[in-house]
């Protein structure tokens, strides 16, 4: 029961200091899978700079040590920037063109590849006539 309420106490401490709830790691924003870490692990801290949402991968790795909290704090506060009209910066738009650079990747990776081969046909070609006409 006393567990309960403190981690009640930095669920809303987090969410006042961290209005734009996601995975500080991976970004994931679904509310129901993501737990307030204690980055010092003192469940007892719930200072807000010793909080951040985590998804329950995240949370974990960073309570084993894999991600420096220095690191996970940075993240977590670049996910809060708010624009010039003082509304939080729309993280769904840093993806819109993401699919479409990567078809201009596929198509240039697939002409590199072809003018590879090409380069390699002519020269094996010539190769071929070179010794042909010794
Ligand atoms: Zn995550």
């Amino acid at each position: 029961m006393a567990r309960r309420k403190r981690s009640s106490k930095s669920v809303k401490v987090a969410e006042e200091a961290y209005p734009y709830a996601c995975c500080a790691v991976c970004g994931i924003a679904l509310r129901p899978v993501l737990d307030v870490a204690h980055l010092d692990q003192d469940s007892a801290n719930d200072a807000p700079d010793n909080l951040a949402f985590l998804c329950k991968t995240h949370h974990w790795m960073v309570d084993c040590g894999l991600y420096p909290i220095d690191a996970v704090k940075l993240l977590r506060d670049n996910w809060q920037r708010w624009n010039d009209a003082g509304k939080p910066i729309d993280h769904s738009l840093r993806m819109k063109d993401a699919g479409e650079k990567a078809g201009k990747t596929r198509r240039r990776r697939a002409a590199a590849r072809k003018a590879v081969a090409t380069r390699k046909a002519n020269q094996e070609e010539e190769e071929a006539q070179g010794r042909g006409g010794d």
